[in-house]
């Protein structure tokens, strides 16, 4: 079940760009942290995982929405997905770290993207 989290995806890229335009330094998949966050901002203690709606069952979404074939299968897919996160959430957190969930449909509001990123770390 590892690697199902891909690397590099568009909204990751959008993410890194809208941190790096605010002067934010970051790390990309630190290896020896939980989950290897996507995002790390060591100064803030701040990571940032971005998630895919399908693959890590966005609540309520529409990009979520299960497809109609293989129901069990992506069911079940998706919930170990969902609690993985869960965990690498728990164990962040109980590091020091704030975890910071961005899904892939959040990535076109830059505005709230921008809020949500100043509010995690203040300067
Ligand atoms: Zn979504």
């Amino acid at each position: 079940m590892a690697g199902v989290r891909s690397k590099h995806t568009t909204p990751e890229l959008a993410v890194r760009k809208l941190a790096h335009k605010l002067g934010y330094r970051f790390r990309l998949h630190r290896r020896d942290l939980p989950g290897s966050p996507d995002l790390v901002f060591p100064k803030h203690r701040v990571v940032v995982q971005v998630n895919g709606c399908f693959w890590h069952g966005h609540d309520g979404c529409r990009h979520a929405a299960t497809p109609s074939s293989n129901v069990e299968f992506w069911r079940k897919k998706i919930d170990a997905n969902r609690a993985r996160d869960a965990r690498t959430t728990t164990e962040l957190t109980g590091m020091g770290w704030t975890v910071l969930i961005v899904w892939g449909c959040e990535i076109r509001d830059e505005v709230a993207l921008v809020s949500r990123l100043r509010a995690a770390m203040p300067s």
